[in-house]
């Protein structure tokens, strides 16, 4: 059996607790490899090496940090094949979607090749007479990254990329369902020139979480993952004193309006609903359809539904693959047996001839669906649809934002006017108007609003690398000896 173990400075670590979880191919549903699981001791480990390595790390110039970024990501580019089927084997998505989420964590990657250029502060001459003022930006010193399962490659990448490249030193606690692909990653950093002891990973569950939040040498910890864990994360690490920024779940809705082209909506709510399998923290889960065009919109997606190709990404054809776990897949499919229960109406019960020998589920569609029913209160994570019918488009904005999430929205319309209206009252952090998974490029940053997110700072971007550093502000005299003097009133500077 593959046993996958820990990388802490610059090698690959045996774990020693005694403590394993089982890693599976969710399109086989046999299991695949161990995962070692750290214990205190094994956290500490990773994080002296992250502190030992930090005074070179971020002495080391922009130029050198720079060329380093740009080998990581030339070195992922060439070997994005690879870590998409790696990816695949231990995630179940298709090899198509693995190389596209690649891609959007390697802009990140091409986002901090920039960093001299980021680490820009600002100067004021003469702010007084003979002083000058001017602001730096610093590493925090060695910061934590904790990802969930549904994004190994992209999520990492979204934070290591800024952390490392200010000049901090990192240590990944990966998901303990697929987390092949960051010890892969590991390994290109070192050839990509990341020093040793700059990047390591650490594997395991809750007990390794702990050790990083209550590490006194931890400065920060980003986070992504489900909304428990997420306000876990912040309340625990807000009061060790650490800086945080944890991501949660959603429950992400889409408005069609009765002028939208129903065959382009149709066409983005299949594709964000069943992308993935659903396990995608952009995936539409809300379909809120007004009355009049309800019955056609249903009717479309319900047509492209048979289209989708469901399977293992061993077939490339297929385009939606099988669920985390069979825990998963079984907690999907309880929001369509009780459905019925609460009133709703189940148009396509992706139970029915789902793919086995995995975990699969086929795409489903809930009619009928309402606040207060189970399948829309809480976030489902899989390839199920929830249909709202609302009367207007005030009841169905008077819902999004009565929503506990605020991750992701779309609104689809051709009138510019409802859009510019529904961009300044959603109360949701990333807003598509015609787009329905309006995931930020990598030059903006990433993050929802309410429990969605808990912290001041977004993901990636300018807020990621105002969330790994911190600024320093310093008022500088270079004066004549001689006109120097006692004053002990409060420094002016008329
Ligand atoms: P999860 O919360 O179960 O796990 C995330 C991480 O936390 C993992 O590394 C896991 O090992 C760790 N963890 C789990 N339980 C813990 C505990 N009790 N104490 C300490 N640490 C613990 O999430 P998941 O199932 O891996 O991922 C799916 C969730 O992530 C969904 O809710 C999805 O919406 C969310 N997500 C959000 C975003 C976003 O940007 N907002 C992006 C991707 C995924």
């Amino acid at each position: 059996m593959k046993r996958i173990s820990h990388w802490i400075n610059g090698s690959i670590v045996a774990g020693t607790s005694g403590n394993t979880g089982k890693v599976f191919n969710p399109a086989t549903g046999t299991q695949s490899a161990e995962v070692d699981f750290a214990s205190v001791s094994e956290v500490d480990a990773a994080v002296a090496a992250a502190k030992a390595a930090l005074p070179a790390w971020r002495a080391t110039n922009l130029s050198r940090r720079a060329e380093i970024m740009f080998n990581i990501r030339n070195l992922v580019q060439a070997n994005r094949n690879e870590i998409a089927q790696m990816l695949s084997a231990e995630h179940g998505k298709v090899i198509s979607d693995a190389l596209g989420e690649i891609a959007r964590g390697l802009e990140n990657i091409e986002f901090a090749c920039g960093i001299p250029n980021l680490l820009k502060g600002g100067y004021s001459e003469q702010a007084s007479a003979g002083v000058d003022v001017y602001s730096i930006k610093q590493p925090l010193g060695v910061v934590a990254g904790i990802t969930p399962f549904n994004f190994p490659a992209m999520v990492p990448m979204w934070m290591f990329a800024n952390a490392i490249a200010c000049g901090n030193t990192f240590v990944l606690k990966p998901s303990e369902k697929d987390p092949s692909v960051a010890l892969f990653l590991a390994d290109l950093l070192q050839q990509a020139g990341v020093p040793d002891g700059v990047f390591n990973v650490i594997n395991g569950d809750k007990v390794s979480v702990d050790a990083l939040l209550n590490h006194a040498d931890v400065s920060a910890v980003s986070f992504v993952g489900s909304t428990p864990i997420a306000r876990y994360i912040y309340e625990t690490g807000t009061k060790n004193g650490k800086r945080v920024q944890a991501l949660g779940g959603a429950k992400n809705h889409m408005l069609v309006l009765p002028d939208a082209d129903l065959d382009m909506a149709a066409d983005a709510a299949v594709s964000a609903a069943y992308g993935s399998a659903g396990e995608r923290c952009m995936a539409i889960s809300v379909l809120l359809a007004v009355d009049s065009v309800a019955d056609a919109l249903i009717e479309k997606v319900k047509q492209r539904i048979p289209n989708i190709k469901v399977g293992p990404a061993s077939d490339t054809a297929n385009e939606m693959g099988p669920l985390i776990t069979a825990e998963h897949r079984d907690k999907v499919a309880s929001y369509l047996a009780g459905a019925a229960g609460e009133g709703a109406t189940v148009v396509v019960d992706g139970r029915e001839n789902a793919p086995t020998g995995g975990f699969f589920l086929n795409p489903s569609i809930i009619d009928g669906v309402k606040p207060g029913m189970r399948c829309y209160d809480e976030e489902i994570f899989g390839p199920v649809l929830n249909v709202v019918r609302v009367k207007s488009y005030d009841e169905g904005i008077a819902l999004i934002n009565a929503n506990e999430f605020g991750n992701g929205v779309a609104i689809f319309t051709r009138d510019g006017g409802v859009a510019r209206e529904f961009q300044l009252d959603v109360t949701v952090g990333m807003v598509g108007v015609n787009v329905p998974i309006p995931v930020p490029v990598s030059y903006y940053s990433f993050g929802g609003w309410k429990n969605s997110l808990f912290g001041d700072h977004h993901m990636y971007g300018p807020e990621g690398i105002n969330f790994f550093t911190r600024s320093k502000v310093v008022t500088s005299r270079w004066p004549d000896p001689r006109t120097s003097s006692v004053n002990l009133g409060f420094p002016q500077n008329r």
